[in-house]
């Protein structure tokens, strides 16, 4: 049976990119080891760091002046690092809170400075879930940074506009990140754990302007310094090789793919056909405002809610795996990241359908 994963994180990867890692896996290219059991200084190992470097800069268009730097800690490493580098004594931040991942870096932020937050999600009468639009965002003048998070994985909500502002925009783009074009120039810094549209857990991804780098003398956690990074091509301590092995597949894989031109073309074709089929049914229900819809992690509500277990027990037995919604929502929730083939979400609907019709 041909199974889909919908798991939020960690992921399902690219199935091209998985068989070649099978392949590679004890032997890597002749070198008579796995790629994980070979020093990160080794020749190879930097070659292959520097190509997934290449390969990420030629997708997301990434300009000269901004570090490419392949961390520790996850999108929540990066809740810390983002203060400890850019909230200098005195300064303020401001934070935007979109969602349960916003919420938690608001939590992580307050630790370490001045940090004002404003919580934007709104509901219409109607029960919709919406946000405030960027450019009407209360923002500090002369704030450190602005902190967002352009996709709210357990909300589903997801904006692409950003806000009018001389303070460099920090994105968590933990869950978004290469699934369609981005100006990265518009951002300071975007970050990003690696377990959704990238490669396995246990990296992550920070791109950061190189005038955002603390100073030298920063008190910082040394594997949380971005300039400690930058200056150590991402190299300071151990990185995650295999795991940034495997992202260079996927980086890889996405250029064959047409890039993210023509993933975004994908991605939107399938969350179309996934939140076309919940809005025409009576059965299922989403409560995001269309214009926020994630194309990335779709939650979804059955009318009877006692037929939860019940949707997500079949579902298993077809084949369609960890559509559970995340325990704060309820419900389901469908991740439908680059990876995912447009037949997984076919089949995944015509799975509802047919839930529907016996069930309805
Ligand atoms: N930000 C977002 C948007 C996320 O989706 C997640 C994880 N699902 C995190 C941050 C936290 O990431 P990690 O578990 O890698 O710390």
């Amino acid at each position: 049976m041909t199974t889909f994963n919908f798991c939020a994180g960690p992921a399902m990867l690219p199935v091209e990119v998985m068989q070649q890692a099978q392949q590679e896996f004890i032997n890597w290219q002749q070198h008579g080891c796995s790629v994980m059991e070979m020093s990160h200084r080794s020749k190879p190992f930097i070659r292959v760091a520097a190509e997934a470097e290449q390969d990420l800069r030629d997708l997301l268009d990434i300009p000269a002046n901004y570090k490419v730097l392949f961390m520790h800690g996850g999108g929540r490493g990066q809740f810390s690092a983002v203060p400890l580098n850019l909230l200098k004594p005195g300064q303020r931040a401001d934070y935007i809170v979109s969602g349960a991942w916003s919420e938690s870096a608001v939590a992580e932020a307050v630790k370490y400075g001045n940090i004002k937050s404003q919580d934007i999600r709104q509901k219409s009468p109607g029960g919709i879930r919406t946000v405030v639009a960027p450019n009407d965002w209360q923002l500090t003048a002369g704030a450190a940074y602005v902190h967002c998070c352009p996709n709210e994985t357990v909300d589903g909500v997801e904006f692409t506009a950003l806000p009018d502002t001389n303070s460099p925009i920090v994105a968590d783009l933990s869950s978004t990140i290469l699934s369609r074009p981005i100006d990265v120039s518009r951002y300071g810094v975007i970050y990003a754990g690696a377990q959704k549209n990238i490669g396995p857990s246990g990296l992550t991804l920070a791109i950061v302007r190189e005038d955002l780098l603390p100073a030298k003398d920063a008190l910082i956690p040394s594997v949380l310094d971005y300039r400690l990074a930058a200056e150590n091509d991402s190299m300071f301590n151990t990185p995650p090789t295999f795991a940034w092995y495997l992202a260079g597949l996927v980086f890889k894989w996405l250029k064959q793919q047409g890039g993210v031109t023509e993933t975004a073309t994908r991605n939107q074709k399938k969350a179309n056909l996934l939140y076309d089929y919940i809005d025409k049914s009576d059965f299922y229900s989403n409560d995001v405002d269309k214009q926020y819809r994630s194309w990335m992690n779709v939650p979804f509500f059955l009318g009877d809610e006692r037929l939860n277990d019940m949707f997500v027990d079949q579902a298993e037995a077809h084949g369609l795996l960890a559509l559970k919604g995340h325990r704060m929502v309820g419900g389901m929730r469908a991740s439908i990241y680059n990876a995912m083939p447009i037949e997984g979400v076919q089949t995944l609907v015509s799975f509802m359908q047919e839930f529907e019709r016996v069930n309805g």
